[in-house]
């Protein structure tokens, strides 16, 4: 399906609501019924119909057939976070005595379920490097139900064979859940290579205005219909229809905006580089980076993150060039307009940092829609403060 015609068209059945060219936004919790028979049969099977908001909602279901098209997924649901898509993904395919194998550093909210909720419930899980596949073969044993992928990972770029992986889990009846966060359905479709879930954070590229927290989930009709009828609804963190909108609103421009992000990043990439102050750079289709082969393979291109390691190894230093940042701000989060700084040592205590080890030095910057030039001008600035 053409993209073009997903993002504009697909879904919307604009007759229903007097040819507007915006969707409505059907702010309602709950739909009449004519008979106690239709009001039967949508208790019955609510997947196939509007009841309650908390299930199946039309705005929703807008943004919904246009995600699981945009993922070559036979279907998808729409989270009122990425975080919720994670935590029912997961649950819904782990019972008591399940074990799962996940990527080391995952998204830092997957790993609080990993390491602290789970095990509660007799779920236990092994952290491996994803990079190689021999890794999985070596940590599955006869209980492995699940493999969670993150590919690339949003601070190292870490990325995992998608293709290899599925078929590995294939012959071994074990889910794959991949978190596509970093690459958007646009650059990159992990049900295409096998893949049993693809989840994303719509908060970020999807969104992309830094106005909306969402989540997406997609995967075959028969693994999202089983999910809607359990975790979905039970959790009850389902998007709203208001930010549904906003995000059929974001994904208008989605792949402009990604065009625009991936042409700037590849210019503030040269720029860093050539920077004498900065010690190493990390972007997966960069030459230096250590998959770039891989990345190549199984996504169609890279963009907005960009992790350095800043040779000064003092942390006032480390926090003058952030704080000396204009156009660059500093917050959590990446994926919306502006341009955005995250160090390392800000999850560090002053007590604990030590500029030796490298990872205390980094930084990840995400770039916004800013143009290039204005970008590099306020990095300039900040580099000229420090030694
Ligand atoms: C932000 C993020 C999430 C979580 O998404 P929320 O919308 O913030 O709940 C999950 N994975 C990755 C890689 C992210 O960057």
């Amino acid at each position: 399906m053409d993209i073009s015609y997903i993002i504009n068209e697909l879904g919307e059945d604009r007759e229903n609501y007097f040819n507007a060219v915006a969707p409505p936004i059907i702010q309602t919790s709950n739909f009449i019924f004519n008979t106690v028979a239709d009001m039967r049969s949508a208790l019955q099977d609510e997947y196939s119909t509007y009841l309650y908001s908390r299930g199946k909602n039309p705005t929703v279901d807008i943004l919904a057939k246009k995600l699981a098209a945009l993922d070559g997924a036979e279907d998808c649901l729409v989270f009122n976070s990425g975080a919720a898509a994670i935590f029912a993904a997961v649950l819904a395919n782990v019972k008591s005595g399940d074990h799962i194998i996940s990527v080391k550093e995952p998204y830092a909210w997957a790993n609080k379920m990993f390491t602290e909720i789970l095990p509660r419930f007799g779920v236990t899980t092994t952290f491996i490097d994803g990079t190689d596949i021999n890794n999985f073969e070596a940590a599955k044993t006869n209980t492995t139900t699940l493999i969670y992928l993150e590919s690339p990972n949003s601070w190292s770029y870490a990325l995992q064979d998608l293709k290899a992986i599925a078929a590995f889990a294939g012959q071994h009846n074990i889910i794959t859940i991949c978190d596509n966060s970093y690459c958007t359905s646009i650059y990159q479709r992990p049900i295409e290579l096998g893949i049993d879930l693809s989840l994303q954070s719509a908060t970020k590229y999807i969104s992309g205005h830094s106005d909306t927290i969402a989540g997406v989930l997609s995967g075959s009709s028969k693994m999202i219909e089983r999910i809607f009828k359990s975790e979905y609804n039970n959790i009850g963190s389902g998007i709203q229809p208001f930010n549904a909108w906003l995000l059929l609103r974001g994904l208008r421009t989605l792949p402009l905006r990604l065009e625009k992000i991936t042409a700037s990043t590849n210019t503030v990439l040269t720029y860093l580089k050539s920077n004498k102050k900065v010690e190493d750079v990390f972007f997966p289709f960069d030459d230096t980076f250590p998959q770039q082969k891989l990345a190549k393979q199984q996504m169609s291109s890279a963009c907005g993150l960009i992790t350095i390691i800043l040779r000064d190894i003092d942390l006032p230093g480390i926090e003058k060039f952030c704080e000396g940042l204009k156009h660059f701000k500093l917050a959590v989060s990446w994926g919306g307009y502006e341009s955005l700084i995250i160090p390392r040592c800000a999850g560090v205590t002053t007590n604990n940092f030590n500029g030796l080890i490298k990872e205390h030095r980094m930084l990840r910057l995400y770039i916004g829609l800013e143009d290039a030039a204005y970008l590099i001008n306020d990095l300039e600035t900040a580099f000229a403060a420090i030694t």
